[in-house]
């Protein structure tokens, strides 16, 4: 199977939100999404991905502004904790996965990520939360299906498994989605996570086209300072991008390439058209 051909068109080019740093208060630029969208679409990303601080009541508005742009709207950043100490109170938790769903089909998202927190306070270990995950991700998947949202559980690297996501690894991630057995149920295979995962290609397989909802890029650094604010961008760091994009298009994905770079002290510190800028030409070249 051939990859997809970026050197010439990088309309599968997303930007996530995140990438410019005004999602997390106190950083980036503080551009409005109007903004954000006009600069994407000038440089020709085909589609975006906010976060839901973003939006707070105008999600039809900033999804027709995106789509008017040339655009699509190819995510919405996240649900809630669905495990985890913030997380005890599950009615609380599902109400306000559920509003996170409304938004996104608001948008007109076309998935909404699922970051699902870290380890239950009176357990040990991560199975016991990564139960009560598909628990509760069994619950939200009909309310999703109905409002034609599909829910890509996100996996994050191992380093965060205590406090913001006992879900470390594509398998398992499978694993939950193979349990709840919805058809809007799959996975986001983020470069950040699952780089180092020897097993990345034989699970991409088993997801097949069918479960893998998205495909987040950046780099991992090698020294890297803060494992949530200083993510490399593409080319800087140690992950092998193009090995990793052969399995995920060889499983059958050919969906959106979402670059997401939580970068504190670089990238959030300049200018939001420079880094767009950058983000292109390492697309086209690196990627
Ligand atoms: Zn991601």
């Amino acid at each position: 199977m051939t990859m997809r051909d970026f050197s010439s068109d990088h309309s599968a080019l997303t930007l996530n939100t995140a990438s410019l740093g005004h999602n997390l208060e106190g950083h980036g630029a503080g551009w409005e999404p109007g903004r954000v969208i006009d600069a994407c679409a000038a440089r020709g990303f085909g589609s975006i991905v906010f976060w839901r601080r973003e939006i707070g009541s105008r999600a039809v508005e900033v999804g027709e502004l995106a789509r008017k742009a040339g655009l699509s709207v190819a995510g919405l950043c996240r649900t809630p904790f669905l495990v985890g100490s913030d997380a005890i109170d599950g009615t609380a938790v599902l109400d306000e996965a559920k509003a996170a769903i409304d938004m996104a089909a608001a948008l007109e998202a076309a998935v909404l990520t699922i970051v699902v927190g870290g380890v239950h306070p009176d357990s040990k270990g991560t199975a016991d939360s990564l139960k009560i995950v598909a628990a509760r991700v069994a619950d939200l998947a009909p309310y999703a299906a109905e409002r034609n949202v599909k829910l890509a559980l996100e996996p994050l690297n191992p380093f965060y498994a205590g406090n913001r996501s006992c879900l470390t690894t594509v398998r398992d991630a499978l694993d939950i989605c193979e349990a709840v057995d919805a058809p809007n149920l799959g996975v986001a295979v983020d470069v950040y996570h699952v780089w180092w995962d020897s097993d990345l290609d034989a699970q991409l397989q088993r997801a097949g086209k069918g479960r893998i909802f998205g495909y987040h890029l950046c780099d991992w650094l090698a020294d890297t300072r803060d494992v949530l604010l200083d993510r490399g961008m593409m080319g800087d760091g140690v992950a092998d991008l193009k090995a990793i994009r052969a399995s995920v298009e060889g499983a059958g994905y050919a969906g959106p390439c979402e670059v997401e770079i939580f970068s504190a002290n670089n990238w959030w510190k300049r200018d939001p058209g420079e880094v767009l800028d950058v983000m292109v030409d390492r697309f086209r070249t690196l990627c």
